[in-house]
């Protein structure tokens, strides 16, 4: 697993305040404060709604404001609100150069259990989902899981993704094939069915997994990275970043986030 680096602005006031932010991280992996700027910056391999948490139970408000070095995001939902969530890719950097992309969400209101997860060949929502094209295939490749080799999968398979027992499913793992150039401008869905794989002796198998209907989808676009944004007003509404915090990222009761 690839750490990634996350960058949260965070309410602080004063060293003291620092300390407990950087208590509540004992553990989460490298932390850096910067008390004038209010930036908490975590090298870590936890998913970044989990650090965000653990700032958080320190009772600092923090939103994350960059996402590895060159990263993207998509804002997942449906048409009738009822699954959404954030997901969030980052490229894989480090002593040795690989190409791979560590991919960091979060999904409220799936059924529990397993649900395939798959980058689609297009961001065309204009009939919802369903116009997002095939998974992304670039080699023309069989359906597969993603530890499979790279010609017994398609680039865009990313496997299967748990939602827990209240339908929240929280992941973060590293893709070896996908990069973070190949997928902005694609999107990714999330479907009703566990993806089989390929294995499941059918037709269908070798296409989709039997993954079954898409439950919601975004489309992928660049995010900002480590120390490339510096807003504290949002220019799209003028609300400030601490006022946005409150409005729900994803699902319609995420006052407990
Ligand atoms: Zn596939």
């Amino acid at each position: 697993m690839s750490a990634s680096t996350v960058e949260f602005a965070v309410q602080m006031s004063g060293a003291g305040c620092a300390e407990k932010v950087k208590q509540s991280l004992a553990n989460a992996g490298t932390v850096n404060i910067d008390i004038p700027t209010g930036r908490v910056v975590v090298n870590s391999n936890l998913p970044w709604i989990e650090i965000q948490e653990k700032i958080e139970k320190s009772g600092r408000r923090a939103v994350l404001s960059g996402f590895g070095e060159k990263s993207a995001v998509a804002i997942v939902s449906d048409t009738v609100d009822k699954v959404k969530g954030v997901v969030r890719f980052s490229s894989v950097t480090g002593d040795q150069y690989v190409n791979g992309c560590v991919v960091d969400g979060v999904l409220d209101g799936l059924t529990p259990g397993f649900h395939g997860i798959h980058i689609h060949e297009c961001g065309d929502i204009s009939n919802g989902c369903k116009s997002l094209g095939n998974h992304y295939n670039p080699r023309n490749t069989r359906h597969g899981s993603p530890h499979n080799d790279i010609d017994a999968r398609h680039a865009g398979d990313l496997g299967n993704i748990e939602a827990d027992e209240i339908g929240r499913a929280k992941f973060r793992f590293t893709d070896k094939v996908i990069t973070v150039g190949d997928i902005i401008g694609r999107s990714i869905v999330v479907t009703e069915h566990a993806d089989d794989f390929g294995l499941g002796n059918d037709e269908n198998s070798l296409i989709d997994g039997n993954s079954g209907k898409r439950l919601a989808c975004g489309i992928i676009a660049r995010s900002a990275g480590i120390f490339q944004n510096f807003k504290k007003i949002c220019a799209c509404d003028g609300v400030t970043i601490w006022d946005e915090r409150d409005k729900p990222v994803a699902g319609g009761n995420r006052s407990n986030l």
